[in-house]
């Protein structure tokens, strides 16, 4: 492994952290306070070709790499996790499987939507029963004609009331268990689909979580994603990449969390000295110190297995587990290092604190994690 970025990997560094700087930061303590999804942020993000940024650019996507996404999604999270979520789903979790499943038609049809249409993309697998086991969904597709009728309703889907293209998986024959899982292009403004209820979290405020319901919605025949019956492979495969994007994620807000902490400690003096200069303070940020250069390396190990085509269903796993645990310890800590004032909103601790958590959880719990690290190791 090359441990030096190269120089346009470094470019998309420089790049995104002058955009996070003058863009997202401004406005990210307001984006959790008032639960707003960063509609005009999101907007300049497809103006600099972040949206769809693996997109080859015959389809109106920059081209870049999984690093170079990963590498966004991390500078992104450093300020607000919210915007880093979007993007990561966006990229990860509904431009990429079009890319790899998708027919001609279909990438010619719904990849320039979701590069220069400026169309946000969504991912919906999770149901009120299928969660971490997402082979037990009840949603149902079923054949009529030229086209396919689905029933059901999936919850939990980040940027499900802004998205307008969404891959959605249905059973499509429930005697063959996972199967009989197929995958589908669903569009927001064909019959019978709706958005339902709108969560309301302990973090990510700005990142848009919604159920989504199919009442007898027609979807056109030909948006059946990847074969028949491989819908649950596209899904796991899918989420392996997804996985990268929550890795650089959690990586993003540990790293704002360091930051932040070694300016408040450098700056506030107690016992007649600056905080930083007590060796337990010390002893800490050493700590996350070191948790974030792992971590930074795990995520890139997986994003450059990934664009080189070599298996990386493990070292995602490994990258999202460790950056999600680091990111979650790393910012409670750094809360405790601004005492009362870090309990407050006046500094963004509290709000990192709340955003790390879902690291956590989504796209695949950290027990699921170890599941799918385990299952890889030959035991
Ligand atoms: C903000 C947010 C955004 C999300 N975005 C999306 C999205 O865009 N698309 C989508 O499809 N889904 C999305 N999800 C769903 C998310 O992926 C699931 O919530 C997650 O996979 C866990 O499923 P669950 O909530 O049903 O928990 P459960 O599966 O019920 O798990 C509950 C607990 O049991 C543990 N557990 C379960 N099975 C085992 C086991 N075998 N061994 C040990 N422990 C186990 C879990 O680790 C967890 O701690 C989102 C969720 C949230 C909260």
């Amino acid at each position: 492994m090359d441990f030096q970025l190269s120089q346009q990997h470094r470019f998309i560094r420089q790049m995104m952290k002058k955009f996070t700087d003058n863009e997202v930061k401004p406005i990210a303590a307001e984006t959790d306070r008032t639960s707003t999804y960063p509609a005009e942020t999101i907007d300049k993000l497809f103006d600099l070709g972040v949206m769809g940024m693996c997109v080859p650019e015959s389809y109106g996507g920059a081209g870049a790499d999984p690093l170079a996404s990963a590498i966004a999604i991390e500078e992104l999270s450093k300020q607000c996790a919210s915007t880093g979520d979007i993007v990561a789903t966006h990229n990860g979790l509904c431009c990429d499987p079009i890319m790899t499943y998708g027919t001609d038609e279909q990438k010619a049809k719904y990849l320039p939507m979701l590069t220069k249409g400026r169309k946000v993309g969504a991912f919906a697998l999770t149901e009120p029963n299928a969660g971490s086991d997402a082979s037990k969904g009840v949603t149902n597709a079923k054949l009529a004609g030229d086209h396919w009728v689905l029933n059901g309703s999936k919850i939990f889907i980040t940027n499900g009331y802004v998205a307008e293209v969404f891959v959605v998986f249905a059973m499509t024959d429930r005697t063959k268990g996972t199967r009989g899982i197929s995958a589908f292009i669903v569009e927001k403004d064909f019959p019978g689909f709706s958005v339902g209820k709108h969560e309301v979290k302990m973090g990510l405020h700005g990142s848009p979580t919604a159920e989504i319901v199919f009442q007898d919605c027609i979807v056109p025949k030909e948006n059946l994603l990847g074969e028949l019956g491989k819908g649950f492979k596209i899904a796991m495969a899918t989420l392996d990449g997804g996985r990268i994007g929550i890795a650089a994620q959690a990586l993003g807000i540990a790293e704002g969390a360091l930051e932040e902490a070694i300016a408040y400690t450098k700056g506030r003096v107690q016992f007649g000295k600056p905080i930083a200069k007590f060796q337990n303070t010390q002893f800490t940020l050493a700590d996350m110190e070191l948790g974030c250069e792992a971590g930074r390396l795990l995520t890139y190990q997986a994003a450059i297995a990934k664009a080189e085509g070599r298996r990386y269903t493990k070292e995602a796993a490994m990258a999202k587990l460790f950056c999600s645990e680091h990111a979650m310890k790393t910012t409670t800590k750094a809360l405790q290092m601004f005492g009362g004032y870090g309990y407050t909103n006046d500094y963004p601790m509290e709000r990192m604190m709340r955003d790390a958590k879902i690291t956590e959880i989504y796209e695949g719990t950290s027990e699921v994690q170890r599941i799918v690290i385990s299952g890889n190791m030959g035991l």
